[in-house]
């Protein structure tokens, strides 16, 4: 028995369409037809464990092969199969009931995960590869007839009797000319691998079983050791460092979602840690793409996600808004807030040891997610010179007897730069301040985000005022100058800065402290950081920024006034600014230069 017939649809011909569509990404014309394989294993399997399937269900390997010569690629498998009946409901009907609107809404649209799913077209896939498929099947049901359906891209299609020992299917692709790479063993190899890695019905190739079909993170974790996440670590990732800990992820409701997440060394440089978490659909690998589905900050993270749940079908746009994607989003969001949580609370040293990466990771977090700062703020960690670690209320209760402003503010006090910073720090340290470590890249950032959440709080870069000011009291800082000395230093110091718009400072600061103090104020240096950032320099249009404070009660001051001569103080004037400038690290180019000749004629006494 032979009969003909059109696949019905209304688009006289849909299969260049979809060729030309499709073109995007071709290789998933296999993912597509061995999940198809899959499916139909699944199916069978399921029928035999509640007795609907009676026979003995024998090895249910799937397998696929290349034949150079006939120019074919066959997948089979032993699955439920299908009768003639069933591929014309199934094959010929399915895909094209809504061709026209198909060939209508995606003019110009070359998302290929987008058109198939939507349309039901994984099995047409084939043709994007194929000039002809031939389905040879045979169903489970007792005494079912084999079949086989040919079709060859048109919209007619044929369908017979078929002779067939076993149950399942057989696709065979007639590869087309402009496929021909499709050809070559170590394509489709490679293909398999990709997608097929962790399938959980084994397929054949070249005779060697490609995939595992039981993956870690389709079992339940109190079966698993530590040892098994490492080791399915270095399968991911072959080349990489073992990870600081991991998270192992499984609900059911409201959606379906299982995976393994971990958290690796991160090193400063965080791009490259981003995009490696694998989206999976049921075993079958989708992309490693996930920008989408888990917030920005979680993509440093690495591991397997696997969900049903995740539409995967549609454009990225609609993505974000889905809302399975967002429960998906917050779910992943808290797992891991609960994870560091628990870290920290259960063994706060080792956590702390980590926090070099934990911290960076963390910092990100609270930047970019209003919902992980209030998860994060009981473990977000301060750190300071001493290398002591301090959660935030922490630290806030310990600055606040010695750190606290005249306003009521807490003022902490931080520094970008150890090794530039040092008189200033020596300055904050003789006072008794606190100061924090924030020298990463990140920090610039995290610096705005303490400010804006902590209430009370100001944070100040150790270099931005004289010490005195850093923590502004009521108390007036008199300095031992007549009112007539301190207009003669100001004019002194003036004319040897030769900035007339510049208005130096004096103070009655200690003794011991710097006799002239270059501060730039934080909110300007802020400004400035911020324009460098995003590639202007605005401060180049404000070079009054610096503050000159001048200790009054410095012997040098006395010593400057009471010198021979306007030339004689100019000369003391500028070196003593330029000492300044230099703990600074603001003094540079020609200015340096003569600062070392004025330096050498002095100690030479010329
Ligand atoms: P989908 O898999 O999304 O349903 P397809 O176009 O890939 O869409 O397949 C259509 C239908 O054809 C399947 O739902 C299934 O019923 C049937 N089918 C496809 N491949 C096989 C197979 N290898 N064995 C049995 N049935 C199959």
């Amino acid at each position: 028995m032979e009969e003909k017939g059109t696949i019905s649809v209304n688009t006289e011909n849909i299969f260049p369409i979809i060729k030309k569509f499709l073109y995007s990404d071709h290789d998933i014309f296999l993912r597509e037809l061995v999940s198809n394989a899959v499916d139909a294993t699944q199916k069978i399997q399921k029928l035999a464990s509640i007795g609907e399937y009676k026979e003995e269900i024998g090895d249910v390997k799937i397998k696929v092969s290349v034949d150079e010569k006939a120019k074919t690629i066959t997948i089979s498998d032993k699955g439920i199969g299908m009768t003639a009946e069933e591929i014309k409901k199934y094959i010929n009907q399915v895909a094209f009931s809504g061709a026209t609107e198909f060939v209508e809404k995606f003019k110009g649209i070359d998302d290929t995960n987008q058109i198939i799913g939507k349309f039901g077209l994984g099995f047409y896939s084939g043709f994007m590869v194929a000039e002809k498929i031939e389905i040879i099947t045979k169903s489970y049901q007792e005494g079912a007839q084999a079949a086989r359906w040919e079709c060859d891209g048109t919209t007619s299609f044929s369908i017979s009797d078929a002779e067939k020992e076993e149950r399942g299917t057989d696709i065979i692709l007639y590869v087309n000319e402009e496929s021909k790479e499709y050809l070559e063993k170590l394509k489709i190899q490679n293909i398999l691998e990709k997608y097929g890695k962790f399938l959980p019905i084994e397929v054949e190739y070249d005779e060697k079983v490609i995939n595992k079909t039981a993956p870690i993170w389709t079992k339940s974790p109190n079966e698993l050791k530590d040892e098994d996440y490492l080791e399915f670590y270095k399968t991911l990732y072959p080349m990489s460092e073992d990870p600081l800990f991991w998270i192992h992820l499984n609900v059911d409701y409201p959606f379906n979602l299982t995976g393994i997440l971990y958290f690796p060394k991160v090193r400063q440089d965080i791009t490259q840690h981003k995009d490696k978490i694998q989206l999976y659909s049921r075993q079958v690998f989708i992309t490693d793409e996930v920008k989408e589905i888990v917030p920005e900050f979680l993509t440093l993270m690495h591991g397997v996600i696997d969900s049903p749940d995740i539409p995967l079908n549609v454009s990225r746009s609609y993505l974000q808004a889905d809302s399975n994607v967002k429960k998906i989003n917050s779910y992943i969001t808290k797992k891991v807030a609960d994870k560091l949580g628990d870290l920290f609370k259960n063994d706060r040293e080792a956590y702390q040891q980590k926090w070099e990466s934990i911290g960076l990771f963390v910092k990100y977090g609270m930047i970019s997610d209003e919902k992980f700062y209030d998860r994060a703020k009981g473990f977000g960690l301060l750190k300071n010179l001493n290398n002591e670690f301090f959660t935030f209320d922490e630290y806030l209760a310990k600055i606040e007897a010695n750190q606290t402003d005249k306003d009521n503010k807490k003022v902490i006090i931080y520094t970008t730069d150890q090794g530039k910073q040092d008189s200033y720090i020596q300055a904050a340290k003789k006072k008794g301040f606190d100061i924090l470590k924030f020298d990463e890249i990140i920090d610039t950032h995290f610096i705005g985000v303490l400010e804006q959440k902590l209430e009370n709080v100001t944070l100040k870069r150790v270099d931005s005022e004289v010490v005195n000011k850093l923590v502004e009291k009521d108390e007036k800082l008199e300095s031992v100058l007549s009112k007539d000395d301190e207009g003669k230093i100001k004019d002194i110091f003036k004319k040897a800065i030769g900035d007339e718009k510049l208005e130096p400072e004096v103070l009655g600061m200690s003794v011991d402290e710097a006799p002239v103090t270059i501060t730039v104020p934080e909110f300007m240096r802020r400004m400035q950081e911020m324009s460098e950032m995003q590639g202007m320099n605005m401060f180049g249009a404000m070079p009054n920024s610096q503050t000159v404070t001048i200790n009054g009660n410095h012997p040098l001051i006395d010593k400057i006034l009471k010198s021979d001569g306007e030339e004689a103080q100019k000369t003391l004037a500028k070196q003593a600014y330029d000492l300044g400038l230099l703990s600074q690290g603001l003094l540079t180019g020609a200015n340096l230069t003569s600062f070392i000749g004025r330096s050498f004629d002095m100690i030479s006494n010329k």
